[in-house]
C-alpha cells in the first residue's frame, strides 16, 4: 500500500502513542481534540487530493527507489518539472484548505537530507545515505507524514550551542553507545508535529568542531519513548471549541505548531544521518531551508487566493465591487500574490541535478521567494482588511445571530446588499478575520515572517549567492574600466 486513504491516515494516527500537552492538559485523544482536529484535516487533504484522478498529477509521482506510485509528500525530485509540480501541489493544497497543510517540511526534510547524506558519505566514507535510503523505502510505503524538524529553542542567540549555559536548548548527542545514540534537548514551533507518524531531526544551524555533539541528525516514530510535545497556542483556538460555528472563520481546516521535546531518547545507529560531521552541518541546513523557501511560493499563495476571494466577496456583499478603488485593491493583490508565485515556479525551474541524483531549487531565487513572502502577505492583508471594512472584528457571535429575540436585530443591522443573507456576510467577514488574525494568520502572516528563516536569513542567502563582484565585473566591462587603469 503506497497510498492511504484519508480514511487509513486518520486510523493510523489513532494508533500513535503520541504523549500531547495542550494548555496544561495531558490530551488523551489528539485525532478527536477540537483544537487539533483541524490541523488533522489538512494533513488529511494531503491523502484525500492524492486519490482523485483529477489531481494525480501533481499529487502522486513515480518513485524512482522502487518505481511506484507515490504521494508527492513523500517523493524525492527528480526533476526540475517535479519542483515545479511541487509548488503547484502546495497552491492547489493552500486554496483547498485555506491553513498550512504542515505535510511539507517532512518533503522537504527527505530531500535536503537524501543530497547531503549522499555527498557525506563520498567524502567521508560513512553509511548515512543507506540508513536514509532504508528510511525513504519505509515512508513511501506506509505513506507516513514526516515532521521535518529543524528550529531549535536556540537560548543566547549570541553564544553557539556548545556555549550556552543550558546544553539542552539544541539538540544534542548524551551518550554514543554501540547500538545508537541518545539524545536531549527540543525543536521548537514544529509544523504538524501531532499529526505525523514520524520525524526527521535536522541540525539548525552550521556547526564549529566544539558542536560535534549538536551536528545530528536522525529519524524516529512520532511516539517514540521519551519524545513529548507542548502544543502552541493561536489567537482564537478556544473559539474551536465553541462546536461548529462561523465564528471559526475556517468550518474545517486549521494548522499547529508544537515544542518538540526529546528527553534521553534512543535512537539506533541505522535510524542516524549525522552523529558530529559537524562540516555538513551548514550544507543541510542551507539546503533544507533552501525547499521550504520555494514551499512558501506555493503554499502562501494558495492562501492568498482565497483571501483574494473572501476580500473580493465582502466588496460584493457590501456593495462596494464597482467602486474604481476597490478593483484596484484587489489587482494589487493578485499581483502580489502572483508574484510570489512567479518566485517559486522560477526557483524550481532553475533547479539543477544534485550528486544524488536529487534535483535541487536555484537558492538564490529560493531566498528571493521567501523574503518576498515576509512582506507580500501583509500587504495582501492589509489590503483585505481596507476592503472587509470593521466590521469583521466587531461581529456579534453566531449565538446572537441565532438568539430568538436579537437575533432578528443582527439579522437587520447588518445587513449589506438586500438580496445577500446576513448570515453569508457575517460567514465571509469571519474567514477574512481568521486568515488576517485568527488561527489561520499564524501560517500567513507570523509564519509567512519566521517560517523556513526570518528575513535576515534569507538576505545572508541572498549576499552569498547574488555573486556581487561579478555584478562589478560586468559593471567595469560596460564603463570601460580595465585593470591597467582608464581605457584610452
Ligand atoms: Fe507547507 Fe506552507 Fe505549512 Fe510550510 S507553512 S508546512 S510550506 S503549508
Ligand atoms: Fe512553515
Amino acid at each position: 500500500m503506497t497510498l492511504k486513504t484519508p480514511e487509513q491516515y486518520e486510523e493510523s494516527l489513532r494508533k500513535l502513542n503520541l504523549k500531547v500537552y495542550l494548555q496544561g492538559e495531558l490530551v488523551e485523544n489528539p485525532v478527536d481534540h477540537p483544537i487539533i482536529r483541524p490541523s488533522m484535516n489538512s494533513v488529511k487533504a494531503t491523502y484525500e487530493l492524492a486519490q482523485d484522478p483529477e489531481y494525480a498529477e501533481l499529487m502522486t509521482a513515480t518513485s524512482y527507489l522502487t518505481g511506484e506510485k507515490v504521494n508527492r509528500f513523500c517523493h524525492l525530485h527528480q526533476s526540475p518539472a517535479d519542483l515545479v509540480k511541487k509548488v503547484k501541489m502546495q497552491r492547489l493544497l493552500g486554496q483547498k484548505t485555506a491553513a498550512c497543510f504542515q505535510r511539507c517540511v517532512g518533503m522537504d526534510a527527505i530531500n535536503a537530507v537524501d543530497s547531503v547524506t549522499f555527498e557525506m558519505d563520498e567524502k567521508l566514507g560513512t553509511q548515512y545515505h543507506k540508513h536514509f535510503e532504508k528510511f525513504l523505502r519505509q515512508m513511501q510505503q506506509e505513506d507516513w507524514t514526516v515532521d521535518g524538524a529543524m528550529t531549535d529553542p536556540k537560548g543566547d542567540r549570541y553564544l553557539a550551542p556548545s556555549k550556552q549555559a543550558d546544553p539542552d536548548l539544541f539538540v544534542h548527542i548524551v551518550e554514543r553507545r554501540k547500538d545508537g545514540i541518545v539524545v536531549c534537548g527540543a525543536k521548537a514551533h514544529q509544523t504538524g508535529a501531532i499529526n505525523s507518524h514520524w520525524i526527521l531531526v535536522m541540525p539548525t544551524i552550521s556547526m564549529g568542531k566544539d558542536d560535534a555533539d549538536y551536528a545530528v541528525s536522525f529519524c524516529a516514530p512520532a511516539d517514540e519513548k521519551g519524545i513529548f510535545y507542548i502544543y502552541g497556542r493561536q489567537s482564537c483556538d478556544t473559539r474551536k471549541l465553541e462546536g461548529d460555528t462561523i465564528d471559526v472563520g475556517n468550518k474545517k481546516f486549521g494548522g499547529h505548531e508544537a515544542l518538540m521535546v526529546f528527553d534521553h531518547v534512543f535512537i539506533p545507529w541505522e535510524n542516524v544521518f549525522m552523529a558530529g560531521e559537524t562540516e555538513f552541518s551548514g550544507l543541510l541546513v542551507e539546503r533544507f531551508a533552501g525547499y521550504h523557501r520555494q514551499s512558501y511560493g506555493g503554499c502562501k499563495v494558495g492562501v492568498g487566493d482565497v483571501l483574494i476571494g473572501a476580500a473580493a466577496l465582502a466588496a460584493d456583499y457590501n456593495g462596494a465591487a464597482r467602486a474604481s478603488h476597490i478593483k484596484d485593491k484587489l489587482i494589487e493583490m493578485q499581483h502580489l500574490n502572483e508574484t510570489l508565485y512567479a518566485c517559486g515556479i522560477a526557483c524550481s525551474a532553475e533547479g539543477h541535478k544534485t550528486a544524488s541524483g536529487t534535483y535541487l531549487i536555484d537558492l538564490l531565487l529560493a531566498n528571493v521567494c521567501k523574503q518576498n513572502v515576509t512582506r507580500f502577505p501583509y500587504e495582501i492583508a492589509r489590503l483585505a482588511e481596507d476592503i472587509a471594512g470593521g466590521l469583521m472584528v466587531t461581529l456579534p457571535s453566531q449565538k446572537d445571530l441565532n438568539h430568538p429575540v436579537i437575533g432578528k436585530v443582527v439579522e437587520k443591522y447588518f445587513k449589506g446588499v438586500a438580496s445577500i443573507p446576513t448570515e453569508w456576510r457575517m460567514r465571509i467577514l469571519r474567514l477574512i478575520e481568521n486568515i488576517t488574525l485568527g488561527t489561520a494568520a499564524v501560517g500567513y502572516r507570523t509564519e509567512s515572517m519566521h517560517g523556513a528563516g526570518s528575513p535576515q536569513a534569507q538576505r545572508i542567502m541572498i549576499a552569498r549567492q547574488g555573486n556581487i563582484e561579478a555584478k562589478k565585473e560586468l559593471a567595469k566591462v560596460i564603463a570601460g574600466i580595465t585593470d591597467q587603469g582608464a581605457a584610452k
